[in-house]
């Protein structure tokens, strides 16, 4: 770990005070004019954005990230309170659409410095080697740009600098991590139990949620809070991870910024800067590179809300990829109840997974797989679970005194992307006047077929370990894709660097860029492509321009 703090200070910069946030670094931090040329600017600093600004500030590069969200100071901004907490989600309106319209919001988008990793749950798995190549090996999905091989040291610096723990992790590149596995609560015994029963490997971890000091981040205090913003600042997110160490490196991050629009030069087809509103102002900010990293609904949004003469149907657009090709994981949900209490909000929701249905099984209906973790729901998303049963009035009052007595899983299940689940402008406008976006979703059989399979091995799971009821809900989690990387300009949006087909000097680093999901998080693989990609954009600095 002593190699950590000299790539990555982020941890030691935070305050030893029982404070949260270095306001010193804040207050000082180098500010551009938007008539500096910068180096670089960051659309979002989520955990691709973040990631990249880090990186090319140590590097020495002049950048600037444009946030759309405040700068959430821990102390000041978070409640331990599910429904106070609902200002860290993306809740801009947007259009849903299609025969498996995906609700927006609190469970896929966040905003502000920091990203949807404020209130991610915490899980950081890698994917599998086989995810990129579904394609060639399963007939289904896409094939990367890059391999498996090509992130692997990117996966490792990450996971040390989050930093992640859990148990030897024998799927996929098996592989151990820096901090020991968490002790887990009831939800996470009960899962391992039931797994136990049926010959399933469950293991406890991987999370990115600090297992004994690390720099002046404290241990998790197990009060169950991940999804709210851990006020401790235990549970990683780029806010503590890569933040501070860029804004200690020169990098600028300008919150309650929101760009609507990048501009290119007519001539040269080259990005000139991003026109941003802030305090209701708009501005233009001059860069000679720009990276956008406003995650899936958002990122391509932007680029078509960016046409011009030069890119008539929006930038890098040329060959109608934008906004296809978005994936949601299918997360169905299943709960049991136990005669013991469980008490499932002690502790953090992600303790415990299993990838044993990861990969594809010829003896299967279906192709690829899912992964099965815990979830523990606090009480109103408990609430929301049983409410989706048709439980109203009494039965819903009954059911929700008797909450402490539930256990709750939930699935990952590797829905396929396919090229009519896309982002498009609706005519609707936001408080800016800029179309909002229009997402259309509809699975596949194959999805239908997993999200199945994965319910009736959580329902398994929970009654092998003793529960005397199972009730499940469909429902969806994360977001990827919608500009997805390729081989070549007909098939996606940027190559394997993250650099985009038809700008050379336009970057996409963030979840959108993904061709395909696997079944596990993907923050992990967002922050370890935006690794990469910042290394790229350096080593192609010193070489001169490509
Ligand atoms: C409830 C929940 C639980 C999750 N749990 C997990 C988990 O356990 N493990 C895991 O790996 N993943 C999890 N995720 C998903 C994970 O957080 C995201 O996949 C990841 O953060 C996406 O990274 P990103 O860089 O693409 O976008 P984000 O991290 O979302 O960052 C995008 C940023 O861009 C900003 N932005 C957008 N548009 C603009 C604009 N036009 N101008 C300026 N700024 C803009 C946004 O405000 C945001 O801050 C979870 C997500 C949610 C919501
Ligand atoms: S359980 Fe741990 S990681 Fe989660 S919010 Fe509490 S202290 Fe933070």
């Amino acid at each position: 770990m002593r190699g950590v703090r000299a790539r990555n200070e982020s941890a030691w910069l935070l305050p030893n005070d029982g404070t949260r946030a270095n306001h010193r670094l804040r207050r000082d931090m180098r500010q551009f004019a938007d008539e500096d040329e910068v180096d670089l600017v960051v659309i979002g600093c989520g955990a691709g954005g973040g990631t990249l600004l880090q990186r090319l500030a140590r590097a020495g590069w002049r950048v600037v990230a444009l946030e759309a969200g405040p700068f959430w100071d821990p102390d000041a901004d978070w409640v331990s309170d599910e429904a106070g907490s609902h200002r860290l989600y993306w809740t801009e309106p947007r259009v849903i659409a299609g025969e498996d319209a995906v609700p927006m919001g609190s469970n896929n988008s966040g905003r502000g410095v920091g990203g949807s990793m404020v209130h991610y749950a915490g899980y950081t798995p890698r994917f599998h080697p086989s995810d990129f190549g579904t394609m060639t090996a399963d007939g289904v999905g896409a094939d990367w740009p890059v391999s498996y091989r090509d992130l692997r040291p990117y996966y490792a610096d990450i996971e040390q600098e989050l930093p992640v723990a859990g148990e030897y992790w024998p799927w996929g590149d098996p592989h151990g991590y820096p901090h020991r596995p968490h002790p887990v609560g009831g939800n996470g015994e009960l899962f391992l139990r039931g797994a136990r029963r049926l010959g399933i490997t469950a293991k406890v971890g991987p999370v990115a949620i600090a297992n004994g000091r690390f720099g002046n981040r404290p241990h998790c205090i197990y009060r169950g809070f991940c999804l709210q913003g851990c006020k401790v600042n235990a549970k990683a997110s780029p806010l503590i991870t890569h933040v501070p160490d860029a804004l200690a490196h020169g990098a600028e991050i300008r919150p309650d910024a929101m760009v609507t629009r990048i501009e290119a030069d007519e001539r040269t087809g080259l990005a000139t800067g991003v026109h941003y509103v802030r305090g209701g102002v708009c501005r233009f900010q001059r860069a000679r590179m720009v990276a956008v990293a406003g995650y899936s609904i958002e990122t391509p949004r932007l680029l078509l809300n960016s046409a011009s003469k030069r890119f008539p149907d929006g930038l890098c657009n040329d060959f109608d990829q934008v906004g296809r090709y978005l994936m949601v994981q299918g997360a169905p949900q299943t709960a049991g109840r136990f005669d013991a209490e469980v008490r499932m909000y002690k502790a953090p929701p992600p303790e415990v997974s299993t990838e044993q249905f990861y990969e594809t099984d010829p003896a299967k209906p279906y192709q690829r797989g899912f992964s099965v973790q815990t979830v523990s729901p606090l009480p109103i998303t408990w609430a929301e679970h049983v409410a989706a049963q048709g439980l109203w009035g009494r039965a819903l009052r009954e059911y929700m005194s008797d909450y402490v007595h539930w256990s709750c899983l939930g699935a990952l299940c590797e829905l396929l992307p396919q090229p009519g689940n896309r982002v498009t402008l609706a005519d609707e406008a936001d408080q800016r006047g800029m179309p909002v976006a229009r997402f259309c979703y509809t699975r596949c059989d194959n999805d239908k077929r997993l999200m199945r399979a994965a319910t009736e091995v959580m329902e398994d799971i929970l009654r092998a370990a003793g529960a005397d009821e199972v009730i499940t809900i469909d429902r969806y989690a994360h977001l990827v894709g919608g500009a997805r990387m390729a081989a070549d300009a007909r098939h996606g949006v940027v190559d394997g660097d993250c650099r985009s087909f038809a700008v050379p000097n336009l970057y996409i680093t963030d979840g959108s860029v993904l061709p395909t999901q696997g079944s596990a998080n993907p923050a992990l693989t967002i922050m370890a492509i935006a690794a990469r990609a910042a290394d790229r954009l350096i080593a192609g600095a010193r070489s001169g321009p490509g």
